[in-house]
């Protein structure tokens, strides 16, 4: 039976037959070439369309046998939100394949249930295959432990390219090349520039593992984790990016909800804040830490912890300099002292901000970026972080771009966007645009 939906939005040069339409499509999205096309769909249409005649399992293995299309479906599953249990008869169809796609779906699948322990098992067991999935799952593992050299050995033998620019900062948001090249960007950094030994080879390793030092870090030292700070917000992001990819996409549309503009929308979309909403409003630190805990070193583990616990809040500007702010929490009356993920040019003192502080070590860094707020918008906002709701916390932001009025209004609100990196080009070119 053709699918009606596709048949109606179906491209007018395109073949008439649905099933080739959407095979086309395919290709265009994850550049794959016709026979990955056909492989993809088999998988796609496993989880979506159960109902259907069943395929054979060997069939099914054999399309994840190619990494680029077992990515890819991976990704298409996630869009249509499809992992976790949607997955469960098709893991379960493949029971009896051992290759590496095959165990690398299982390693995936119970990694989105947290069982991190049994993730592993399954990897190291299919280690020796030298599938480029297994290795770079591998490598995620050894990233998240903090050991980014073992981490780049493993993506270097799955064939992914490791030498970084590290001139050029990686993005996790807009990067898109596929899981092994995004982690190794991840990592690159923290791979060439190394700490010095922190312990002596028979000693305890200071990660809290419980291991010795040579049977743990040694070779691998851990950076500072003043460092490592940034390193744990992508570790977070990428989390994210392969267990709950459109979730963000979701919580920005809401934000957005009552927003006209689509400059104003697609900026909302581009920043961190959907990202930093999901992340805690939204709960997925939390299932991020669950599932990481034995992985990540204590003291990361012990600052997530301390992350999740914070609240979003106002802000008002007491001294602005480059690197560095002092903000009063306009809900407690503490001064905090925000470092590096600060706007690049100082604000006037008595600014209202919103944002979400976290701590590490004895400052404070704002991951998600800042965004000014009128004066009589305090309360309303101190209100629903509170409540640390998700969808009461996105409404009421959702409020400070409807109440800019005027198309001058919130083109003000724009140049005068604090959010960190992107948000600010962004709002350049929108000034740009509005002129
Ligand atoms: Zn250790």
């Amino acid at each position: 039976m053709p699918d009606e939906d596709l048949a109606a939005t179906g491209a007018a040069d395109s073949t008439q037959d649905p099933d080739m339409d959407r095979i086309h499509r395919a290709t265009i999205e994850f550049g794959l070439d016709p026979a990955q096309a056909e492989h993809f769909q088999l998988l796609v249409d496993a989880v979506s369309e159960p109902s259907t005649p069943s395929v054979a399992a060997s069939a099914l293995a054999e399309a994840l046998a190619d990494p680029v299309v077992a990515e890819a479906a991976w990704t298409r599953w996630s869009d249509d939100d499809l992992l976790g249990g949607a997955l469960d008869p098709l893991v379960a169809a493949l029971d009896d394949q051992t290759d590496g796609g095959t165990a690398w779906l299982r390693a995936r699948q119970h990694a989105w249930f947290g069982r991190t322990d049994d993730a592993l098992e399954v990897l190291e067991e299919s280690r020796d295959s030298g599938h480029p999935l297994i290795l770079c799952e591998l490598a995620a593992i050894e990233a998240d432990r903090g050991n980014p050299v073992a981490a780049r050995e493993l993506l270097r033998q799955a064939g992914v390219d490791v030498d970084i620019d590290l001139d050029t900062e990686f993005d996790p948001r807009t990067a898109d090349h596929g899981f092994g090249a995004e982690l190794a960007e991840e990592i690159a950094p923290f791979a060439a520039i190394r700490p010095k030994a922190m312990a002596g080879r028979n000693d305890r390793c200071p990660c809290g593992s419980g291991k010795k030092y040579k049977q743990c870090h040694l070779g691998n030292e851990l950076h500072s984790l003043n460092d490592r700070s940034g390193w744990l917000y992508v570790k977070l992001m990428r989390f994210i990016g392969v267990n709950s990819a459109s979730f963000p996409a979701a919580i920005a549309d809401d934000v957005v909800d009552g927003v006209v503009a689509e400059d104003l929308r697609s900026m909302v979309h581009e920043s961190y804040l959907p990202v930093d909403l999901a992340l805690f409003e939204g709960g997925v630190a939390q299932w991020f830490l669950d599932a990481k805990r034995t992985l990540l070193p204590n003291d990361e583990a012990e600052l997530a912890q301390r992350w999740i616990d914070a609240t979003r809040s106002v802000y008002e500007v007491e001294r602005s300099r480059a690197g560095r702010m002092d903000l009063i929490d306009l809900a407690t009356r503490k001064r905090m002292t925000v470092v590096d993920t600060v706007p690049d040019e100082p604000l006037e003192p008595g600014w209202k901000l919103i944002g979400r502080l976290v701590p590490v070590g004895d400052s404070f860094r704002a991951f998600g970026g800042f965004l000014p707020i009128n004066e009589d918008m305090v309360d309303v906002m101190l209100e629903a972080f509170a409540t640390r709701t998700l969808e009461t916390v996105a409404i009421a932001i959702g409020q400070i771009f409807d109440t800019a009025a005027t198309q001058d209004e919130i083109q003000d609100l724009f140049a005068q966007s604090l959010d960190t990196g992107e948000l600010q080009a962004l709002a350049d070119e929108f000034s740009g645009d509005a002129d």
